[in-house]
């Protein structure tokens, strides 16, 4: 049975960038989306944040070369409440079910999103580690190696629609 997904929501950090290195395959596999008509929401766009060697880019840089390289104007969202899914969704005319969520945290971007009615997909890049899938409930709607994976799957399972 195919699923019609409306909505597209991806975690930055882990999901399409690693510090400040982006994840190979991820700017194709954003375009791709893209050219099916999705928006580009961010979650949120901070400018920088703090690591144990320091201050790094935050996700808010990340967003403006996204902008920058898809000539895409993003909307920024708060995360990890549900209403800040709904809120996301609300905009956009779009139920939770037509949506899904990409991130590497299995709690707060994947079981997060789901609990608000979401599917939700877990890439394991970042800050993932194996079993991360199996420490949270529901459990992933599907687990990928990377989010360019993460778009195949869901371009070749279900059908996006505008
Ligand atoms: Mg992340």
């Amino acid at each position: 049975m195919a699923k019609k997904i409306r909505a597209i929501l991806v975690d930055l950090s882990g999901t399409l960038h690693v510090d400040d290195t982006v994840i190979p395959g991820s700017i194709e596999a954003l375009k791709k989306i893209l050219l099916e008509g999705a928006p580009l929401i961010a979650i949120h766009r901070a400018r920088y944040y703090k690591r144990s060697d320091g201050l790094a880019l935050g996700p808010g840089a990340f967003v403006a070369a996204l902008e920058y390289s898809t000539g895409c104007k993003s909307e920024a969202v708060g995360k990890p409440e549900a209403s800040f899914f709904h809120s996301a969704l609300e905009d956009l005319g779009c139920s939770a079910t037509e949506a899904v969520m990409i991130g590497d945290d299995a709690r707060d971007d994947v079981c997060g999103a789901m609990n608000a009615g979401l599917h939700g997909i877990l890439v394991k890049t970042g800050k993932y580690r194996p079993g991360d899938e199996s420490t949270v409930n529901p459990k992933p709607s599907y687990v990928a190696e990377n989010f360019a994976q993460a778009v195949d799957h869901i371009l070749s399972t279900w059908l996006i629609s505008e």
